[in-house]
């Protein structure tokens, strides 16, 4: 460690954003790159600690701590602060195969368990990370890695999500014969038709698959397994299987006047835009624009905030956000402290964006839609809604609440319900006979067996919906178990 003084001299600096209004006039990404200079000084600011917290991925009280893909963070920091990117490079290579996708979207668990963020704010982990990584593609060291030698033996996967390109990856650079089979018209799963442009660039997405081909691996578009080619061919074409469909099945609001024109779920709209962006307005069911209209998006997370800002660059009239829980405290309680990730109350990008367009913070809190309201032509006039409180019952349990004469009538035109997700489509799972659990497709996580003897699952799929990260992780891990049981052996790293 070159700098040991460096978390006291130098302060945290946030990644630069474009201003708020401005960006909303395009969809490009929104953040900025820091400056080399600046990286250097955010990387002297790591203490190389002892136990480094952050590098050590986990769940605790149901949240992910630390980096799941167990990053070498420490050792990179000192590499950028003393400019040796290359170096920095390939130990980041060592553990993440798509850093430019968690540069630039991860929520960075590692930060909240930074050993610093006890009593200062975190090490700038994320965005050393997403430079490293873009240093690497403009300076050319990115190059493909086509293996020497090749095994003979194929597999075939099912999904092309950060769980399947992870396990391609890996398997292909293991010199098996990789496949993967994607129902969707481009690869990429929720990194290229869920995270909206302004996040993740589709160019960057675009970029890593045509590597990934360069290297040797097929994909085949368009082809929904179980429907446009059966299981029976990819069980007997293929010595392994591993199913990474992803968790796409999204949960819905049944309450009277679902059926009315201008309630969507929340995928369906992102989904649209980014096709809209990438073909040009596809028309029907492919184009919902909130140009003009009161936006409502129910659910309070992060797609929920997906859909503002997709609203917002569409130029709507009004948006509000609902969401069932109170508002987060501003810092940790005693049930949330580090190196728990902070469950604390932040302003996401399309927060920062409603407040700066329309004068106020677009979320409400504790609310409970009841009904949904049509015109005489079956398009959505009003939600109706009632607020709630968060009391104790009789058995000291603590329970939600309506709060009689809170009842509220609220215009809108579009409504987009983003209340989460109950696991994969069940078509397949269903057809194959696969055990599953939770909705999920049943394997032990580590194991990635399924009940089917040459298949294997990984990613949203086996875990329920949840990050890239752990995408990544699953996928890698999942690599090498169908290399064990292909080779008796494998040659692929694994931290489990
Ligand atoms: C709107 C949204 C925003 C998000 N933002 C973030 C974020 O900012 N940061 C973060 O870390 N995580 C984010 N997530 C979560 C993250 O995207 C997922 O956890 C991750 O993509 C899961 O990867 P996966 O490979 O398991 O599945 P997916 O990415 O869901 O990919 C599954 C793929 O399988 C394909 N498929 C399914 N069935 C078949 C079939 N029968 N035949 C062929 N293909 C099939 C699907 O078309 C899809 O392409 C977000 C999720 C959503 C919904
Ligand atoms: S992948 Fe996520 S958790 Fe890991 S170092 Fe990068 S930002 Fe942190």
């Amino acid at each position: 460690m070159r700098k040991a003084t460096g978390f006291m001299e130098y302060q945290r600096e946030e990644t630069m954003e474009r201003d708020p209004l401005n960006r909303l006039n395009d969809w490009n990404e929104y953040k900025a790159p820091f400056s080399d200079e600046t990286l250097k000084r955010q990387g002297a600011r790591c203490m190389d600690c002892g136990t480094p917290f952050c590098q050590m991925g986990d769940v605790i009280n149901g949240a992910t701590t630390g980096c799941p893909i167990y990053n070498l963070i420490p050792e990179w920091n000192d590499l950028v602060f003393q400019g040796r990117w290359k170096e920095a490079l390939e130990r980041l290579l060592k553990t993440n195969n798509f850093p430019e996708f968690t540069g630039r979207v991860c929520p960075a668990p590692c930060e909240g368990s930074c050993t610093l963020a006890i009593s200062d704010p975190a090490v700038t982990i994320k965005s050393i990370e997403r430079t490293i990584i873009d240093k690497g593609f403009e300076n050319g060291w990115i190059t493909p890695r086509i293996p020497r030698n090749r095994t003979g033996k194929t597999i075939a996967i099912v999904g092309s999500g950060p769980a399947g390109l992870a396990s391609a990856d890996q398997l292909n650079q293991a010199g098996h014969h990789v496949t993967i089979y994607e129902r969707q018209d481009r690869a990429g799963g929720l990194l290229m038709y869920g995270i909206p442009n302004m996040k993740l660039e589709k160019d960057v997405v675009e970029r890593r698959i045509e590597l990934l081909e360069q290297e040797g691996i097929d994909f085949i578009l368009n082809t929904e397994v179980g429907k446009d080619i059966s299981n029976e061919q990819l069980q007997t074409n293929f010595n392994a299987v591993i199913l990474c469909i992803g968790a796409q099945r999204q949960r819905n609001l049944h309450l009277d006047g679902r059926e009315a024109n201008g309630v969507h779920f929340a995928m369906d709209y992102l989904t649209a835009s980014t096709k809209n962006l990438l073909y040009g307005d596809v028309g029907g069911v492919d184009s919902i624009n909130a140009e003009g209209k009161d936006v409502i998006v129910i659910g309070g997370g992060d797609t929920g905030a997906d859909c503002i800002a997709t609203a917002l660059r569409q130029d709507c009239n009004s948006v509000v956000q609902f969401g069932k829980h109170p508002k987060l405290p501003s810092a940790r309680t005693d049930s949330n402290m580090w190196p728990e990730y902070p469950n604390i109350f932040t302003v996401d990008y399309a927060h920062k964006e409603a407040t700066e367009r329309f004068g106020e913070d677009p979320r409400q809190f504790c609310i409970q839609t009841k009904r949904f309201v049509a015109d005489q032509y079956g398009n959505l006039k009003e939600v109706h809604t009632v607020g709630m409180e968060n009391t104790k019952d009789e058995n000291s349990m603590f329970v939600f609440r309506e709060i009689p004469g809170t009842e509220k009538v609220w215009p809108a035109q579009l409504v987009f319900i983003a209340i989460g997700f109950e696991g994969p489509d069940k078509r397949l799972p269903l057809q194959l006979g696969l055990d599953t659990v939770n909705g999920n497709v049943k394997a032990k996580y580590g194991d990635f067996k399924t009940n089917i003897e040459n298949l294997f699952t990984a990613g949203d799929a086996r875990r329920g919906q949840s990050l890239i990260v752990w995408a990544i992780n699953e996928g890698r891990e999942a690599a090498r178990k169908v290399d064990e049981f292909l080779m008796g052996s494998s040659v692929l790293p694994s931290y489990l």
